[in-house]
């Protein structure tokens, strides 16, 4: 696999210093320590979060092949630093910014290759998910549910576990990882999958920034390209809150796995009055799949509806970028929840209708299909079939201050029905909590300590509440 973005510059090769002194080892990447030309830059361009945070790295090696970022593990080692990694950028907290760290940035590792004979497509984790994978896969009449917004980079998505695409009815994307290439806290490279280091393979689905090593490729099982999306979308006034979402806790287990499902609350563009939608996306199941929707006792107050139509997957896309825009301050929180309908509507309904800025959105997705199923034993362990994800969106420190006494007073409401949360829209240094069941928690343990005696790689940024 070519690990360079095509049709990138090739990047700047910098003979690395120690304290003052020169030394004869070189990167065939770019490297920067803390003052040095370009290190702002480098430290942060490449974060899409610009609520950024103070945190900075001692130095910043762009790495340009598997060799510099083994050589970068072993030059923290060699200078007391840990080692903070960089995949797409898209963490919402920032998770590649951490203080005394060396940040390996994989920026260039976007090579992708796909094997017909097994079907499987290896990608470098700076790859994004719908912008560059995707078409590549459709190009071979393949797929792989990558994340929703386009842009997020595979290397995050796919160490937190991963809800792509039709996470409901697929799984997590991390249940299609094969096997993947890593450099160890020690600085050495090898595989792993579910036979070869599995220990390794198994921390890597689902650690997140958590994990100890550093991945610089990925093996990943596609699947046939769907042939037709229908798409149904009710939008409901926010005063029926209450009953569109008691009627979706117990509707959503009559759609088929065929159907993504979320419940969606936002703000639409020249109005004040957030509204809630039913969205469903069936992934080949035609309109049969979504016709337990008509079955809402409000129905018929839905303000506008699309009810079983074709829609394009690039269409799907554009809105996520739309709904996800550049630029902008952030601050997510979500929780996996269990309870009836009378106990978690009410901790709902304010989440829905009461949103802090005019771009903040918050949905309930239903994972019905994926907890019946079972997924295999990994690091990602903790799903119940119902998830709450906020994403509150700003432009000033002044939303930024709104955004969280919103998320602090949502998540509140939620955190008695809360089983845990996803990694991937969570900050656990502003709300702690539970990331992997218990007995999944104890063997991450287990598994660090071993692998990474020494604390090479910086751990979560907060305590889990485990
Ligand atoms: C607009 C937007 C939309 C999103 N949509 C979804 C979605 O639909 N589904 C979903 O599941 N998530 C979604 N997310 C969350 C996203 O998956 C996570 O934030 C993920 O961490 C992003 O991966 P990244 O490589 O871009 O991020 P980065 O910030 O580069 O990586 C985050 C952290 O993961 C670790 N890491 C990343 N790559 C590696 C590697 N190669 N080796 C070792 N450690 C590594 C590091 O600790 C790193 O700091 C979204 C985020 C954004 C901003």
């Amino acid at each position: 696999m070519d690990g360079h973005a095509a049709g990138e510059p090739a990047p700047r090769s910098l003979r690395r210093r120690g304290r003052g002194q020169p030394r004869m080892n070189a990167f065939t990447g770019a490297f920067w320590r803390s003052g040095d030309p370009g290190f702002a830059d480098a430290a942060t361009a490449r974060v899409f979060n610009r609520r950024l945070p103070s945190r900075r790295p001692a130095a910043v090696l762009r790495a340009a092949d598997v060799a510099d970022v083994a050589e970068g593990v072993r030059l923290a080692a060699a200078e007391g630093w840990r080692v903070a990694v960089r995949s797409g950028g898209h963490s919402w907290a920032a998770w590649s910014l951490r203080e005394d760290t060396l940040l390996i940035d994989l920026a260039l590792f976007t090579g992708m290759s796909y094997d017909p004979t097994d079907a499987t497509v290896t990608v470098g984790p700076a790859v994004r998910g719908g912008l560059d994978l995707d078409p590549y896969l459709a190009g071979h009449g393949r797929f792989f549910p990558v994340g929703h917004s386009p842009s997020v980079g595979m290397g995050g998505f796919l160490l937190q576990g991963g809800i792509g695409w039709n996470c409901r009815g697929w799984g997590w994307a991390a249940e299609s990882l094969v096997s993947m290439e890593v450099v160890t806290a020690a600085g050495e490279v090898v595989r792993c999958s579910e036979t070869e280091n599995a220990d390794l393979f198994w921390a890597a689905r689902g650690s997140g920034p958590g994990f100890f090593g550093v991945v610089t490729a990925f093996r990943l099982r596609t699947r046939p390209r769907f042939r037709e999306l229908t798409r149904s979308a009710y939008v409901f006034p926010s005063e029926l809150a209450a009953e569109v979402l008691s009627w979706y806790h117990v509707a959503r287990h009559d759609l088929p796995a065929s159907v993504e499902l979320a419940a969606v609350g936002c703000t639409p563009p020249g109005s004040d009055a957030p509204v809630l939608t039913v969205d469903a996306v069936s992934f080949d199941g035609g309109p049969a799949s979504l016709a337990a929707l008509d079955s809402c006792p409000v129905v018929a107050r839905a303000s506008a509806r699309t009810v079983a139509e074709p829609v394009d997957f690039a269409e799907l896309q554009a809105e996520q970028l739309r709904g996800n825009p550049e630029n902008h301050r952030y601050a997510a929180d979500n929780a996996f929840l269990s309870g009836s309908a009378s106990e978690l509507v009410p901790a709902l309904v304010p989440a829905f209708t009461e949103l802090p800025t005019p771009r903040t959105f918050t949905v309930l997705g239903d994972f019905t299909p994926l907890v019946a199923r079972r997924p295999p034993d990994m690091a990602v362990s903790l799903q119940t079939d119902l998830y709450f994800a906020a994403y509150a969106i700003g432009t000033t420190p002044a939303d930024d201050v709104l955004s969280r006494a919103w998320l602090d007073r949502t998540m509140s409401r939620l955190e008695p029905h809360s089983a845990g949360c996803y990694l991937g829209d969570s900050d656990l240094a502003v709300r702690a909590d539970r990331i992997m069941s218990d007995a999944a928690w104890s063997t991450f343990r287990r598994i660090r300590a071993a692998r990474d005696p020494e604390g090479r790689f910086p751990g979560y940024l907060g305590d889990p509440a485990q």
